[in-house]
């Protein structure tokens, strides 16, 4: 769904949308959306603000990756709320030197006179996503022996590798 500047000039935008899996493209993130993405909110344009437009709302969706440890499914269940500024690109090309400090970090450009909400939720979604994708807090990892997944029992492996580096202290000690 396309936000256009020109609209938000005569109104406020308001968006109830739901993205089936697919829709919108995961799979450069190796991430799958295992379920509808739905976004509410509005867009509007800022007044006397050199065109910054206001985007918030809400959004829902269930994210699968494969966990780091145990690469088995490891599910997000995503439920954020999303308040963001956006200016014009053109803005940049103008002032010549702007300077990004810390609060306008938090704030985006758009080009081409407005912005996609599909870009806007992608990036939120990867923004939502914690650092290391694990399926479980105490997710238990496989095992680097044998490869068996730990969270599904114990393997034997343990007291192998100790013997086995006692056998390689012995054969240095040779
Ligand atoms: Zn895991
Ligand atoms: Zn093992």
């Amino acid at each position: 769904m396309f936000l256009s500047v020109k609209e938000m000039e005569l109104r406020k935008i308001r968006f109830d949308e739901t993205f089936a899996p697919g829709q919108i493209d995961f799979s450069g993130e190796a991430l799958e959306q295992s379920s509808p993405l739905h976004a509410v909110g509005s867009a509007e344009l800022l007044a006397h603000s050199d065109g910054e437009v206001r985007l918030c709302g809400q959004y829902t969706v269930e994210m699968t990756a494969q966990c780091d440890r145990c690469l088995g499914r490891a599910r997000f269940p995503l439920d954020a709320p999303f308040d963001l500024f956006y200016k014009p690109m053109s803005l940049i090309a103008r002032e010549e030197e702007v300077e990004i400090d810390e609060g306008e970090a938090e704030i985006g450009f758009y080009e081409a006179g407005g912005l996609e909400l599909e870009d806007v939720l992608h990036e939120q979604i990867l923004l939502a996503l914690p650092m290391q994708r694990v399926c479980r807090e105490d997710c238990k990892g496989i095992c680097p022996v044998c490869g068996k997944n730990r969270n599904e029992g114990a393997c034997d492996c343990r007291a192998t590798s100790v013997d086995d580096r006692w056998g390689a202290l012995r054969n240095l000690q040779l």
